[in-house]
């Protein structure tokens, strides 16, 4: 940065919770590490879930703040997870939140669009604004193809693949795996829209993971776009680590001893990300299916769907009769209830592959720690994300999800033992088609961990915004 004149200072607004917040909050880290005077936008609560990490950054001279919007007593978007569902009215942020730009004028606000509002809001007052959505180019594409051309409408059956025109490579997705409301008639251009008046996209990518579609997004949709991630790298101590999104359930250093204990690329790690909720069924699915491939694993039992008032809240075990006493005899498991250290785990020399819900965090962060996949999408954009892991980076094999899901309604044991069993095999088991994966997860684990570097596409991306900002003040 020009070092004449007062460093460029921008506002992050994430969301509350989960995968939109945790990589918002990286990447105002990304930022202050570039000089950049870097305030987060929380409430009370909302803030509790990374204050450390600010403060820590803050006792190594970064210039990054917390700003806790007032709100009135006892109220807050926040719930006891410090997180927020994600359709969650957040408008009542909007007033405080104007009042502090009127107040303080940042040369830009990177906002993420789940606060429906605030495009719109921030507009009228004139405050420069870039827009985060959370996820990469390859989905956005997708979406913005599948809206453009409906290929969805022309196929006879929901489980008739149809192919999304116009992309640079052959993707090919079935009805079933569209949300409900895009099955019939056309897609909302939903997300698109806080993207129109913007100054441009921040995004948590890098260009070589997803070249052809970085181009496309910008050439041919027009975008205007910075990639600065893999935004979970940042986290360079064990305690950014261990600490990121939420405390974890069982304390790190057991989980570290017990990774210790296991060969190199030996063990499948697994989880669905912080939102998505198993129905108890699929639970025993997946554990029959873990049981009968052998392999070692870390199984994040996260959420669990609970239909009747009475299991609400319970302890009940939903896991086959014995099976937690067999896997800690046999040493061949480690079941985590609650929120796990993923980044610590992800990059542990032990860890040799991910069974994952797709979520675009996660698959950044199994892409940056070299570990090849297993996808299991859910919702969202989560079945977009699984074809850029099988079939454009061919990092990953389909455990077979065919059924997108609302996050909010009641799931089924929709994946059954054998289709787990089989892909944990043919993952893990170290055939020539697993080792040939192996080595590619490897070599863009290393790309990714480059990017980031000094003179990496993803610095020079983010010292390119920084230079924007800084260029427009004279105008
Ligand atoms: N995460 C974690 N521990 C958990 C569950 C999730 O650290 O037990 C983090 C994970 O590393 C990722 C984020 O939460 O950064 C989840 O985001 P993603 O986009 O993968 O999925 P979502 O939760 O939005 O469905």
């Amino acid at each position: 940065m020009d070092s004449n004149s007062p460093p460029v200072e921008i506002f992050f607004f994430p969301f509350v919770g989960g995968g939109h917040q945790i990589p918002m909050i990286d990447m105002a880290r990304i930022f202050a590490s570039h000089g950049v005077r870097a305030t987060i936008i929380a409430t009370p609560k909302h803030a509790l879930s990374f204050q450390k990490s600010i403060v820590r950054d803050q006792n190594s001279s970064l210039p990054i703040s917390i700003h806790i919007l007032k709100l009135p007593d006892g109220v807050d978007i926040a719930d006891t997870d410090m997180s927020a569902a994600p359709f969650t009215d957040t408008s009542i942020l909007q007033e405080p939140l104007l009042n502090l730009l009127l107040e303080r004028k940042p040369d830009c606000i990177i906002h993420d669009v789940f606060h429906r509002w605030s495009a719109e809001a921030i507009d009228r007052i004139g405050i420069l604004r870039i827009t985060f959505s959370g996820n990469g180019c390859f989905p956005r594409c997708v979406q913005e193809n599948m809206a453009r051309y409906k290929p969805h409408e022309k196929v006879g059956s929901d489980l008739e693949p149809f192919v999304v025109p116009g992309l640079p490579d052959r993707i090919e997705l079935t009805r079933s795996q569209l949300p409900f409301f895009a099955r019939q008639g056309g897609l909302p251009r939903r997300m698109t829209k806080p993207d129109e008046n913007s100054f441009g996209v921040a995004v948590n990518s890098f260009y070589e993971l997803e070249p052809a579609y970085v181009e496309y997004f910008q050439k041919e949709l027009g975008n205007k776009a910075w990639l600065v991630g893999p935004v979970s790298l940042c986290n360079r101590n064990v305690e950014d680590k261990a600490e990121r999104g939420q405390k974890t359930a069982i304390d790190e250093q057991s989980i570290l001893n017990w990774l210790n204990s296991k060969e190199p690329n030996s063990v499948l790690y697994i989880s669905f990300g912080s939102l998505a909720r198993l129905a108890p069924e699929q639970l025993l699915e997946i554990a029959h299916g873990l049981e009968a491939s052998n392999h070692p694993f870390i199984w994040v039992i996260g959420k669990i769907f609970q239909s009747t008032e009475k299991e609400q809240g319970s302890q009940k075990n939903w896991l086959p009769n014995g099976f937690e006493d067999r896997i800690k005899e046999s040493q061949k498991g480690l079941i985590i209830k609650g929120w796990a250290p993923q980044l610590l785990i992800l990059e542990h020399i032990a860890v040799g592959g991910f069974m994952t819900h797709c979520g675009w965090n996660s698959t950044l962060e199994g892409v940056s720690a070299g570990v090849p996949m297993i996808t299991w999408p859910i919702t969202a954009e989560q079945f977009t994300n699984e074809k850029l892991i099988t079939d454009v980076l061919k990092i990953g094999v389909k455990v077979g999800s065919m059924e997108w899901l609302s996050w909010s309604s009641e799931p089924s044991a929709a994946v059954k033992r054998d289709n787990v069993e089989t892909a944990v095999k043919r993952l893990m088991g170290g055939d020539e088609e697993a080792a040939e994966m192996r080595s590619r997860a490897k070599d863009l684990g290393e790309k990714a961990k480059r990017v980031v570097e000094e003179g990496g596409s993803s610095y020079n991306d983010a010292n390119a915004l920084i230079q924007e900002l800084q260029s427009r003040r004279g105008n």
